[in-house]
């Protein structure tokens, strides 16, 4: 800890001077490091993390880089540790910080916007227009964890208050962390219109936002929801979720017909479409009524071809979202707190620090039918 420090800190939570930390080289070259850990300033408090989740974007940041954005470039080889989808433990207060006590669990959001740009001033901190504008005569303060700035796989961060949920005591670690990806179906669901009870919904692709989709749509009252996907075993989880109908595309001759089989001839009101394949984007256009809205969740890693004109004709809206914004974390928090749905059902693994490289495996290839893994950076 340097001299300097004016913030607060508790002999309850004593600070080393230095962590464990992966760090990304090559693409597919992730190593354990000793980093020093840095103290929190202004509007910054330091979270000791107990638990981070895997995602599938991880993975993408790994072994390709983007949507990493380090120092304005790829990730690659600049000391930079990746994992967005943690929850911990308030350790240390920045200079001024009340919001938050030492010993405070919390769980936390990625993005913490510039808060000058004109969609930070929306809300839209996830969109920010400062994105990556972090370092050196351009740094605007802005931070996407694990994206911009270091991530999760480690065992301190510094982070802004803004992007901190106090997690309730009788929720376990690995459940706190699933509150981002609850929290970036919340923000879609928001977009699509909110008020979505007595909606019809169809959410495909049942990866963890496509399952936590379900159970989020179903909390706020869409009906019927109905989820597509591939695997029988996930599509199961997505029943005790609150799906109130499955459809295995690899079952279905015709999967457009099939939902307007349970939905009536005129099509679904929404879709939230978490596979980002060119069948299921088209898929998506066919199956919505007229008038309807399609949120993008997931993101082809090229350009697809669509049915623009089907899209025109029956003024079909269809917009994409970015992460977790417009405080939806909070909403999901509270849906989470109330035990509207069952997040847990979507864990499926845990693994130590030391393990990470096998985790990571294990959620690139679904090894033992893994969704969510969680790694525990203290053991
Ligand atoms: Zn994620
Ligand atoms: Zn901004």
């Amino acid at each position: 800890m340097s001299k300097e420090f004016l913030g607060k800190t508790s002999s309850k939570y004593p600070i080393p001077k230095t962590m464990k930390a992966w760090v990304l080289g090559d693409p597919n070259e992730i190593s354990l490091i000793d980093k020093p850990v840095e103290m929190p300033g202004k509007a910054e408090v330091l979270v000791k993390i107990d638990a981070v989740a895997i995602c599938a974007t991880d993975l993408d940041v790994i072994s390709h880089g983007p949507p990493a954005l380090i120092e304005g470039g790829l990730p690659f080889n600049k000391n930079f540790t990746p994992g967005h989808e943690y929850m911990g433990t308030v350790v240390a207060l920045g200079p001024s910080v009340d919001e938050f006590e030492i010993g405070d669990r919390v769980t936390v959001e990625i993005h913490s916007g510039c808060g000058q740009c004109k969609r930070c001033r929306m809300g839209m901190y996830t969109s920010c227009h400062n994105y990556g504008l972090n370092y050196g005569n351009v740094n605007k303060g802005h931070r996407a964890n694990g994206f911009t700035t270091d991530g999760g796989f480690k065992q301190f961060a510094v982070n802004n208050i803004n992007t901190l949920i106090k997690v309730p005591d009788d929720m376990t670690d690995e459940e706190a962390t699933l509150v981002v990806t609850a929290g970036t179906t919340m923000y879609g669901l928001t977009e699509l219109g909110g008020l979505i009870a007595g909606e019809s919904l169809v959410v495909i692709g049942p990866g963890p936002i496509g399952l936590l989709g379900v159970a989020v749509a179903k909390a706020l009252g869409a009906c019927p929801v109905i989820l597509i996907g591939t695997r029988d075993s996930r599509l199961e989880i997505g029943k005790k979720l609150g799906a109130d109908h499955t459809l295995n595309v690899k079952s279905e001759k015709n999967i457009v017909e099939a939902v307007k089989s349970i939905v009536g001839k005129k099509g679904v009101d929404y879709v939230v479409e978490c596979a980002g394949t060119e069948q299921a984007l088209n898929d998506a256009i066919m199956m919505t009524n007229r008038g309807g809205k399609i949120c993008l969740a997931a993101f082809p890693h090229e350009s697809v071809k669509v049915n623009i004109p089907h899209m025109v004709i029956n003024n079909i809206y269809m917009f994409g979202i970015r992460g977790e914004g417009k405080s939806a974390t909070h909403r999901a928090m509270e849906f989470m707190k109330q035990k509207r749905f069952n997040a847990k059902l979507v864990h499926t693994h845990t693994f130590d620090l030391k393990d990470l490289p096998t985790a990571l495996k294990y959620a690139r290839e679904r090894i033992d039918d893994a969704i969510k893994i969680v790694i525990r950076p203290w053991s």
